[in-house]
């Protein structure tokens, strides 16, 4: 498959066919569904500082937030009401023990509150092996860890150089994640500073040669308070970072047919049915923001984040309708495992 040339395409007919194929394997190997993980922003406390997040360390314009376990438990039982079957913990990244611990103790009690029918996924940074392993055997059973790209030059453009924001680590801790037996996530931005088509095709062949279980990827999106806004003059527009997105989804729905891919809000932030194109274009995962309102505005990680003044009762209703409209179910009662796990299992 020429990757490049997929990705490159500019002609709207070419698009529209490489769009309609991917979605035909979509169809044929996981069928006309899309599962659902709530998504908790749980707290946006970061020792770290990508320059890209609206959400790092340095930017002292955010009001810091952490939910307690019982505010977290508050989400995970509307989740459960509302028929879906996983969660997804993601914040700012910590590795301090009481945080590994809080951790730990935070997925018994979920385990306990939803009688262990609850698949967890945490997006929670790197760690160590020891902590990736703590958090698994104590219930947790996916990892997302995006890479945010794997070329080493480009990702020293995008976060500071210093030992904690080292491309080597980052690889490594995927690595550990796989090792400690997660179902396995990882993705990239799109449309960075810097960033080539040939960037891109090596991220999609990263993916498949690290033989990854659940991908999230998604347009990179600007925020004014951070340092790689001063490159904002350099990046495509937006309607092009969104379509290279959508091909990204298309070409690697082909190249791996049984995994999953997460439409992500990203795309809805550019293009109000941009989750629902995503959706056609080969994802068969969506992540409703479940994060209680008050919070949400403190975790803005670019400009014009979506739906963060909804409720999530109207988040999900909206879902529901906006998934039949493409001929697609959400699949209610269903853990959605990604097959390609199953299958390397
Ligand atoms: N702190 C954890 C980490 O970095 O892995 C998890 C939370 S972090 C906010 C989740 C993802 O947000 C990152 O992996 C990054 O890809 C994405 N992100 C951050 N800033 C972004 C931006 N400006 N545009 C698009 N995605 C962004
Ligand atoms: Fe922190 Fe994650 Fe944002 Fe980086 S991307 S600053 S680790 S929240």
């Amino acid at each position: 498959m020429d990757i490049i040339r997929l990705l490159s395409i500019t002609d709207k007919g070419d698009h529209d066919q490489l769009i309609k194929k991917a979605y035909s394997i979509k169809e044929s190997v996981i069928g006309r569904k899309v599962y659902l993980r709530g998504l908790i922003e749980f707290s946006n406390y970061c020792r770290k500082n990508c320059y890209y997040c609206g959400i790092r360390s340095g930017n002292h314009k955010v009001t810091r937030y952490s939910l307690s376990d019982e505010e977290i438990l508050e989400v995970v039982k509307f989740a459960q009401k509302s028929k879906l079957t996983g969660i997804v913990l993601q914040s700012g990244e910590l590795s301090c023990e009481d945080f590994v611990k809080r951790i730990s103790a935070l997925i018994a009690k979920i385990k306990k509150a939803t009688n262990s029918e609850f698949r967890i996924t945490l997006s929670l940074g790197e760690q160590s092996l020891e902590t990736y392993q703590k958090w698994f055997d104590a219930g947790a059973q996916r990892y997302l860890l995006r890479i945010e790209t794997t070329s080493e030059d480009l990702y020293k453009r995008i976060h500071p150089d210093d030992d904690l924001h080292n491309f080597k680590v980052r690889l490594k801790c995927l690595e550990y994640i796989k090792e400690a037996g997660y179902m396995t996530g990882t993705g990239v931005m799109i449309g960075l500073p810097f960033q080539t088509i040939e960037n891109l095709a090596d991220d999609l062949l990263f993916i498949k040669e690290r033989d990854i279980d659940m991908v999230g990827m998604g347009p990179y999106l600007e925020h004014a308070d951070t340092p790689l806004y001063n490159y904002k003059e350099l990046l495509m527009p937006v309607i092009e970072r969104f379509n290279l997105s959508i091909r990204m989804i298309a070409v690697l729905r082909m190249m791996m047919p049984d995994i999953n891919i997460a439409a992500t809000t990203a795309l809805q932030s550019i293009n109000p049915l941009g989750r629902e194109l995503g959706l056609k274009a080969g994802a068969n995962v969506i992540m409703p923001n479940l994060t209680p309102l008050k919070y949400k505005r403190s975790y803005l990680l670019y400009d014009n984040k979506p739906c963060i003044d909804e409720e999530v009762d109207d988040c999900l209703n909206c879902l529901e309708n906006r998934v039949k409209m493409i001929g697609e179910e959400i699949a209610y009662n269903d853990y959605g495992d990604s097959i390609h796990y199953i299958n390397r299992k």
